[in-house]
């Protein structure tokens, strides 16, 4: 049943062949073709060089008894001429070939990363919290750009080889046909260290992908801009540097242990082939003494064995490449394989607007996919059209999960929620993050313009429509964008040269607007004022009620003073709504709520 299996995959492997031959020519047709003509101009080259030397050494021989030695001598010089023109041919060929390479190459790896972010864009949410899903992307990254290439040019190595070869093992088996089956033999043994080598090459990086990313991690630690600060302060610049080198260290000694091992094989299969070499020089030496063959043909023969080894080695050393290149690029193939969970419908519901009855979340439950236990529990819950609903509770009860599942990051593991009745499964995921304007507590803070850190929240606007503005306006923000150098477009951020770095309570006034400025029917703020003062935090709400205009809002706060602004509250406790109600009903009540706020409030006080 394994070896079924493993008989599967090889086939498999080799039938992803194709696929690598299909990125190289969707990168470029042009190059494809430019590249298989030269194959076949260079494979053929070499016969005719060897026909043309044995010619000269044969027109040599004759010309040292010939009486007319100029005339002679004539015919031998023209010979020579033809053999440099072709060794100039076969340069040109060869500069030429090494161009079309490098610039397949370049298109390849551009359009082999286009398709990576692209299938990163795809993938769920879910993927992101997951350790062997960036274990993937690693490798598809480390081996995606460069593979597909690879694999071509293997391919035409080996049809360039193989043309050259046959014609070369031909001549030989003309001459003796031991002298051909020795040539073969000889190759062999090379070719088998390579694919051992590959191999273990293979295993051994894969099971080593997580310490290279852990490698990659301190590297990012130690000179990123976001750990800048922590690391100066907690002195922990040394101790990290340690734990990297450490890490490269082990790394390097096993990936050259592997090397080492390799070589030694590697000079026991170089010394058979150089036994075989001299063998067979013995061989035609001894059948040219005996006058079997002339001297040009000895010449001649024993060029072509040595290059026919070397063809035939280049030919099982791009079979064992082929073997090494198919092996490692399935893991970019794994990664563009990923199938997105949360799935799109077959036949899309189309989404009401404008909404009628209100979302409702029926017995909904939720365990994260790598998560061990349920995060919401059997939650339901309505929210009408118009509406203005907070969401309290401590660190962890729910909140953000809630909102996750509402935009369909996630789907629920129980219990389903609609929209005017309709499961939101049913309608396509573009148009129901359209009608969402979600700005979560780990909002973006984009290094790019004012102007677009606010478009961005809604790309099918003008970027200089009126609405930008507007936007900056009920956000609080127009102000301050006014006084910066280049007013809207002044570039935000420190990443790129002439930014302007804003506080935290700016980006996230500039993360409010970006919110505003989408035409959306429920806007959803996950605590995104709470590096807010109190007193501008009230401001801005008291402002994004009458910006509501009708439409539903979610506000998750931990200011009371934001909270008792909504309709309707929900206070969450450990995945379960514990309570619901306006403030004066909640206050009323007399439980969890009031005696949350009571709190606060004495605090303020
Ligand atoms: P809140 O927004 O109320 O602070 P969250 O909804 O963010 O709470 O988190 C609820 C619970 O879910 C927490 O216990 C948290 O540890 C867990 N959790 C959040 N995100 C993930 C995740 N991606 N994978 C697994 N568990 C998660």
């Amino acid at each position: 049943m394994q070896r079924n299996d493993s008989l599967k995959q090889k086939v498999r492997h080799a039938l992803r062949l194709d696929r690598a031959v299909r990125f190289v020519w969707e990168a470029g047709p042009g190059w494809t073709i430019a590249s298989l003509v030269l194959v076949f101009i260079q494979g053929a080259l070499p016969l005719l060089t060897l026909y043309i030397m044995k010619l000269i050494v044969d027109g040599v021989a004759l010309a040292i008894i010939a009486p007319d030695k100029a005339a002679a001598f004539r015919s031998v010089a023209l010979l020579i001429g033809f053999a440099f023109g072709i060794a100039l041919l076969n340069a040109l060929c060869r500069m030429i070939s090494g161009l079309v390479k490098e610039a397949q190459a370049l298109e390849v790896t551009d359009h082999i990363y286009n398709l990576i972010h692209a299938k990163s864009i795809e993938v769920d949410l879910a993927y992101y919290e997951n350790p062997q899903y960036f274990d993937s992307l690693h490798r598809a990254q480390q081996e995606g750009p460069y593979r597909p290439t690879r694999i071509v040019n293997d391919l035409v190595q080996l049809g360039q080889n193989g043309i050259a070869l046959t014609a070369i093992a031909g001549l030989l088996f003309y001459f003796h046909w031991a002298i051909a089956v020795v040539l073969f033999v000889a190759a062999v043994p090379g070719v088998l260290v390579h694919l051992r080598h590959s191999g273990k090459l293979y295993r051994w990086q894969r099971s080593r992908t997580a310490d290279e990313r852990r490698a990659n991690y301190l590297n990012w630690i130690l000179t990123g801009e976001p750990h800048a600060k922590e690391i100066r302060l907690f002195g922990l610049g040394d101790l990290f540097i340690r734990r990297f080198s450490d890490l490269r260290q082990r790394l390097r000694r096993e990936q050259f242990e592997i090397s080492r091992k390799k070589s030694v094989a590697d000079l026991g299969a170089q010394a058979g082939a150089t036994l075989a070499v001299f063998g067979c020089l013995g061989f035609i030496v001894f059948r040219t003494v005996q006058g079997g063959i002339t001297l040009g043909d000895m010449v001649m023969y024993f060029g072509a064995f040595q290059r026919g080894l070397g063809y035939l080695q280049n030919m099982l050393g791009g079979l064992a490449a082929l073997y090494e290149d198919n092996l490692f690029i399935s893991s970019f193939y794994e990664f563009l394989d990923l199938e997105p969970r949360v799935e799109e419908p077959l036949y899309p519901a189309t989404l009401p607007r404008p909404m009628q009855r209100g979302i409702v979340l029926d017995h909904v439950s939720f365990q994260y996919p790598s998560g061990n236990r349920e995060v919401l529990k059997d939650i339901s819950l309505h929210i009408r059209p118009g509406q203005v609903v907070a969401l309290v509770g401590e660190n962890g009860s729910g909140k953000t999960t809630l909102i996750k599942l509402l935009c369909r990051l996630y789907d629920p593991s129980k219990g389903t929620i609609t929209w005017d009745g309709i499961d939101l499964q049913r309608f396509k995921i573009s148009d129901l993050r359209r009608e969402l304007s979600i700005i979560f507590q780990d909002y973006m803070q984009y290094h790019t313009t004012a102007r677009e850190n606010i478009w961005f929240g809604n790309i099918e606007l003008d970027p200089n429509a009126e609405k930008i503005k507007a936007a900056a306006q009920h956000a609080g923000v127009d102000t301050l964008i006014s006084h910066l150098p280049k007013g809207y477009e002044t570039l935000l951020g420190k990443w790129f040269e002439d930014g302007e770095e804003l506080s935290i309570g700016q980006w996230q006034k500039m993360a409010l607007a970006r919110a505003f400025v989408r035409d959306s029917q429920i806007i959803v703020l996950d605590e995104p004022t709470s590096a807010l003062d109190v007193k501008t935090e009230y401001e801005v709400f008291q402002r994004f009620r009458k910006l509501l205009d009708g439409r539903t809002a979610i506000l998750i706060s931990h200011r009371f003073s934001t909270v008792r602004m909504a309709d309707r509250i929900f206070v969450l406790e450990g995945g379960r709504i514990s309570e619901n109600g306006s403030h004066e009903e909640l206050m009323h009540y007399g439980g969890k709520y009031a005696n949350l706020f009571e709190k606060q409030a004495t605090f303020y006080r």
